[in-house]
């Protein structure tokens, strides 16, 4: 949700349509709620709300919008000015806790492309506090919001919305807890889980993000997608992500992926400062992709040994999930 214009459309678009972000500067405004199902490791729907229509109007079933969300992302284009944004932000969170207190509220401080980093930081401490201040008029001041400082114009936008689907994500503690065995028995640095599609990680271990880490991680799904769409045998890495025969032949050194399913993908990239960018496929969706030192790599064969164990943990964790839900179902038709 958002004012008009704030960019909640460009941010579906970037995200989940690979629309190149200048290319947004022509969109339509949205005048009634879009929905999207997007089919992923989790199937989950982000629904678009037009800024100008008040769905807490009686002509609006609150409870049914509200109800049965995940997270509410509330953007605010920083660059414009936000009082009536944040008096929007205000009336929203206080109507929709009393629907659905288990809901949780995301602020994207958005468009700070253009905003200088101590510009930033201030606009971002000015916007919370005006929120809080008010929140706490209302009595309100347990509940809790999350601000990010978002953009669509670097890999912001990707952190942010990581972080919001990551809490989503009920099986979340497992994956971390297969990430950081993983690691710490692979000498890996830093290992992300991504969903291929929309370059969202679901999971990381628990050493802490360093933004240059995800950047060159995440860059590194777009040059395999790339070369796969070009080289590859079928059409796209992406698209066939669980059947292409993704195979970019002729591979040398530096990078090299040869698989029978994508499932299999592998590639690796040596970086000038001696550590090694390593992309694995996990399954139809999901890669890993690592940064770990080029002497660590020498003994790849236990690394290979582990990545597989791990990934047959993955298929466990989501076939888990999937019996879960499917013994749910007939338990409620009885
Ligand atoms: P909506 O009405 O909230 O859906 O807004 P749109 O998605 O249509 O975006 C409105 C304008 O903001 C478009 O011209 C976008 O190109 C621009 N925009 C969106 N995100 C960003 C951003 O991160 N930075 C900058 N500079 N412009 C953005």
């Amino acid at each position: 949700m958002g004012q008009r214009r704030s960019g909640k459309s460009s941010i579906q678009k970037v995200v989940f349509h690979k629309m190149p972000a200048n290319e947004t500067l022509f969109l339509e405004s949205t005048n009634k709620i879009v929905k999207e199902d997007i089919t992923s490791f989790i199937d989950f729907q982000v629904w678009d709300f037009p800024g100008q229509i008040n769905y807490f109007d009686s002509a609006y079933d609150s409870n049914m919008i509200f109800g049965d969300y995940g997270a509410l992302i509330f953007v605010i284009d920083a660059q414009d000015d936000y009082i009536e944004a944040l008096n929007r932000l205000h009336h929203t969170v206080t109507r929709a806790y009393k629907v659905n207190p288990d809901l949780s509220f995301e602020v994207f401080i958005h468009k700070v492309d253009a905003l200088s980093d101590e510009y930033k930081i201030d606009t971002q401490r000015d916007i919370q506090q005006r929120i809080t201040d008010e929140l706490a008029d209302y009595d309100m001041e347990h509940v809790r919001l999350n601000f990010y400082l978002t953009s669509i114009y670097d890999h912001s936008i990707f952190e942010a919305f990581s972080k919001v689907i990551q809490k989503l994500i009920p099986q979340l503690p497992t994956l971390e807890n297969l990430l950081n065995i993983l690691c710490a028995n692979s000498g890996i640095e830093k290992a992300f889980l991504f969903d291929v599609n929309s370059k969202i990680y679901i999971a990381t271990d628990s050493s802490p993000v360093d933004m240059q880490s995800y950047e060159i991680c995440s860059d590194m799904i777009d040059v395999i997608v790339d070369i796969s769409e070009i080289y590859g045998r079928t059409n796209s890495f992406r698209d066939d992500f669980d059947q292409s025969q993704t195979d970019t032949n002729g591979h040398t050194g530096d990078y090299g992926t040869t698989t029978e399913t994508a499932n299999d993908a592998s590639s690796l990239i040596k970086l000038n400062n001696g550590m090694i960018l390593c992309l694995r496929g996990v399954n139809r969706f999901l890669a890993l992709v690592c940064l770990l030192r080029s002497d660590n790599f020498e003994k790849h064969g236990l690394i290979d040994y582990n990545f597989q164990c791990f990934k047959e943990a993955i298929a466990d964790v989501f076939e888990l999930k999937r019996r879960n839900a499917e013994r749910m179902k007939h338990e409620r038709m009885g």
